[in-house]
């Protein structure tokens, strides 16, 4: 690209802040990184086997954190 190209690219760009479209802008959310889960390390308060949880699935009390596993044995 010419010097005098670059300048008549970057005069377009300034004055229209859209000028790569909606291209540029859904490039630029499928880069951003997908968010990691927060896991934390419980033990379970039923079998005492320690446990990586997302911490969305754990009770705000930790010591009360019944596993899957013993989920699935005391349900009904
Ligand atoms: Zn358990």
């Amino acid at each position: 690209m010419g010097r005098k190209d670059r300048e008549r690219f970057l005069r377009l760009k300034e004055s229209n802040p859209y000028y790569q479209g909606f291209r540029g802008s859904a490039t630029a959310t499928v880069a951003a990184p997908p968010p990691q889960p927060v896991t934390e390390s419980v033990t379970c308060s039923v079998c005492n086997r320690r446990r990586n949880v997302n911490v969305e699935n754990l009770p705000e009390d930790r010591s009360e954190y019944v596993c899957l596993r013993c989920q699935d044995e005391q349900a009904p």
